[in-house]
Formats: C-alpha cells, structure tokens, sequence
C-alpha cells in the first residue's frame, strides 16, 4: 500500500491552495469560516455568489465524468481539494447537497434527459439541492415513509411531510422519498422524485436550533407538483436509489473533513494556552487524545483511499462515521471545559456564539444526522461482523 501523494498530486495541491489564497479575498473575504455547521444563516447571498464563482472556474463536480460536464479528476484529488478548502477556511457550502449527494446519484441512476436537464446548475453553482427523506416517523426507520405521490394530469402530486430537511428555505429542488403505490409496505413502493420547492403547494417552517440558527425545516406538501418525468429509476424502485444517495454520504467530502477539524483543535489549543487551561493535566491529556483522534481518522481515511476507487463502500468505511461523529462531540466538550464558566456566556446579544460554542452546541447533532450511533453499531454488527439481525 503506497500512501505517498504523486508530483501530480502535489502540484494539484499547489493549485487549489493558489486559488483559494486568491478568490477567498476581495468581496469573499468575509466569508472565510462562516456558513459552517451552526453558522449556516450567515452571508447566504454571498455563498450564493460563492457558489457561482466556484462552477465557474470548475471547482464543483471534480470527480464527475468529462462527459457529463465534471473534470474526472482521481479520487485523491478530489479529496486534496476538500482539504485545501478547509485548510483555507472555505465557506460552508451551500451546493453540497447538490453536488454531493444528487449529481452522483443522478450519474450513478438518472436518465440522460434527467442528467442534461439537473447535472449543469449543479455544476454552474445555480441551484440548490436539499434532501427529503425523513418524516416524523421516519428517521432512523427510513422506510417507514408515509408522504405519498400520485400520478396525476402528466404530473406526481405529493401529500405529505418532511422534517430536519437541511437548507428547505433556500433550496430550489429537493429530491423526496414518497410512497407511490398506495399499499405498499415498507421499502417496497416508494419512489425517488424531484420537487421543484419554490411552488404553492410547497410550505417551509424553519425550526429554530440549539445554536440559533435555523438550518433545517418541517417541510410540508400540499398537492405540490413535478413533472411526471421527474423520478430517478424506476417508479416503485426508489429504495435502491435513496440507498445509493447515502453511499455517497460518505464520499470524498467527508475524507477531507479532518483539515477543518484540524482547525477546530488548533483554535482549542490556543484557547488553552489564552485561558491557562493547558497547565490543567486532565485538560492537556484530552488535548493529546483528540489529537491521536484526528491521525487515527486521518489514517482511516488514507487506507480506504488505497483499498478502492469507491471508498465509501470499503469495509473501513463502516466505522468512519460512528468514529469521526463522536470524537468530534468529545471535542465540542473539551472546548467548553478550555474555555471554562467562560463558555456559558453568550459573546453577544440576544446569542451571538462564538465559533467555539457553535461547535459545542452543533456536534450534539453529528451522531444522529447521517446515521445515528446507535444505528452504525447495528450496521458494523451485521454487515462487518455478521451477527444477527436486530429482531423487530
Ligand atoms: C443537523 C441535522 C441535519 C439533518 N438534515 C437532514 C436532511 O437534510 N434531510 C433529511 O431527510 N434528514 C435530515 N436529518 C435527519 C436525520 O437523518 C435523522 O435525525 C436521523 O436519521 C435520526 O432520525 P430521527 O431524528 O427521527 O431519530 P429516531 O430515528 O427517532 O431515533 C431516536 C433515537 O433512537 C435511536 N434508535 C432508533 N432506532 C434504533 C434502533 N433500531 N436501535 C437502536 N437505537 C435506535 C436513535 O439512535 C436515536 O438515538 C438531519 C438531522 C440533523 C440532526
């Protein structure tokens, strides 16, 4: 297994890096470490803006197939740029569900009108995606979906509702997961389809977070309508292709996250150093742990990269989330125990957080969205290690 980066690989590196340090200034300047996790409310005009300028110089679909408007970059590469863009406190991105989770399912399973029509505003920056899977009763119980469709006048109807739906109030699509075979059970009849969100039978609360922030929103559906043609795959078949969504989850994005963590513990040392923390011997020990934490993710992350061009589907992928999901918590409680009684108190009014304290209070939510703990540990149980299903 050879971990070293190429001369190709470190000359992409040089390039990202370059553009970064010059587009992340000028009118984007301010933008640098906001709009992240427990920030997304802010500069959303200007990441818009952002997003845009990135498709524009060809920093959006770096894996995609030339063909299909990508550069088919190597994997490597692709994860190089996720780390350069944290390296250089990139602004939290507004396409990624689109370019993240859709565009490759929509490669991986559309149809070619479906990836002419969707794949280049992906590519461009010009429009949002969010992702309409879980409802009030259907979270970690996904196929107990209940928001249904029917094919109506050359169009689906959809009827129903939608929760945690990550970006609903700035989104234009949202790929939704509706029963579409009315008596249907379980993952059998549910289909993929693709929800234009700006139309009236489309209604967004946003729900106020534990940061302030209003990321995500109840979504509801109200004889909100879309194209007929509008389903990825097969109608009745939408399972298999809400299952691909989630592999991609899990792609190079989240390979290059450790930079950005990588960001959080240098600002927690500093912050330890600042406060006097560091002289504390408990402190100092968790400071080291979170550090191994971070080589041991980084680690992870190079063996999968050299196992297969999927890394996503490598069996060390099984334990990346149930991993990164928790240290990254510890790490939200070990900043608050550097800043000590300090960390209680709001930097502003009403609630301005510190980036700290939005790290605290938001990675209470990192092992529950993608797959809660508790989930991971039964996939790892079953599928890694074989034992028996959970009994329902
Ligand atoms: C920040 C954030 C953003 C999100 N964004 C989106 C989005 O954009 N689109 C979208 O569709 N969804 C989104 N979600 C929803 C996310 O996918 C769900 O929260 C997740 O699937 C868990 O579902 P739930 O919240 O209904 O919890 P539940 O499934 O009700 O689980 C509650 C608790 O019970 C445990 N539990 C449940 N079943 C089992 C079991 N079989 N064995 C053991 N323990 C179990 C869980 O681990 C959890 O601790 C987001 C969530 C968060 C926190």
């Amino acid at each position: 297994m050879d971990l070293r980066f190429s001369d190709a690989d470190e000359a992409f590196r040089a390039e990202a890096r370059a553009w970064l340090a010059d587009h992340l200034a000028g009118p984007f300047a301010a933008l640098r470490d906001r709009g992240g996790p427990g920030d997304e409310h802010a500069f959303v005009e200007e990441r818009r803006a952002w997003e845009r300028h990135l498709g524009a110089a060809g920093w959006i679909g770096l894996g995609w197939p030339r063909a299909l408007g990508g550069r088919e970059l190597p994997l490597l590469q692709q994860v190089i740029w996720h780390e350069e863009y944290a390296r250089a406190g990139g602004p939290g991105r507004l396409g990624h569900i689109g370019e993240g989770l859709l565009g490759p399912t929509l490669i991986a399973f559309g149809s070619d009108a479906q990836k002419r029509r969707f794949l280049p505003p992906i590519l461009r920056g010009e429009e949002i995606w969010c992702q309409g899977y879980s409802e009030p009763n259907a979270g970690s119980d996904l196929a107990n979906v209940q928001t249904r469709a029917r094919l109506e006048g050359g169009a689906w109807v959809i009827e129903g509702q939608k929760v945690w739906t990550s970006w609903a109030q700035w989104a234009d699509w949202c790929f939704v997961l509706a029963r579409t075979e009315p008596d249907s059970q379980r993952h059998r009849g549910l289909s993929y389809l693709l929800v234009p969100m700006r139309q009236p039978g489309v209604e967004v609360r946003p729900i106020v977070q534990i940061t302030g922030d209003s990321a995500f929103s109840e979504v509801f559906f109200d004889g909100a309508r879309t194209d007929a043609a509008n389903v990825v795959g097969a109608p009745g078949d939408g399972w298999k292709v809400a299952m691909g969504t989630l592999a991609f989850e899990r792609g190079a994005s989240t390979l290059g996250q450790q930079l950005q963590f990588e960001n959080e513990l240098r600002e927690i040392v500093a912050a330890a150093r600042a406060s006097g923390a560091d002289r504390d011997p408990e402190i100092r020990q968790r400071i080291a742990h979170a550090w191994s934490g971070l080589r041991i993710q980084r680690w992870n992350a190079l063996r999968m990269l050299a196992r297969a061009d999927r890394p996503e589907l490598a069996p060390e992928a099984m334990i990346t989330k149930l991993f990164w999901a928790t240290w990254h918590r510890a790490l939200g409680e070990l900043a608050m125990d550097v800043l000590g009684p300090e960390a209680e108190i709001a930097a502003g009014a009403p609630y301005e957080l510190t980036r700290l304290q939005r790290l605290f209070l938001f990675s209470r939510a990192d092992t529950l969205y993608a797959g809660s703990n508790q989930i991971q540990r039964n996939l790892i149980a079953q599928r890694a290690l074989g034992l028996p299903r959970e009994p329902r």
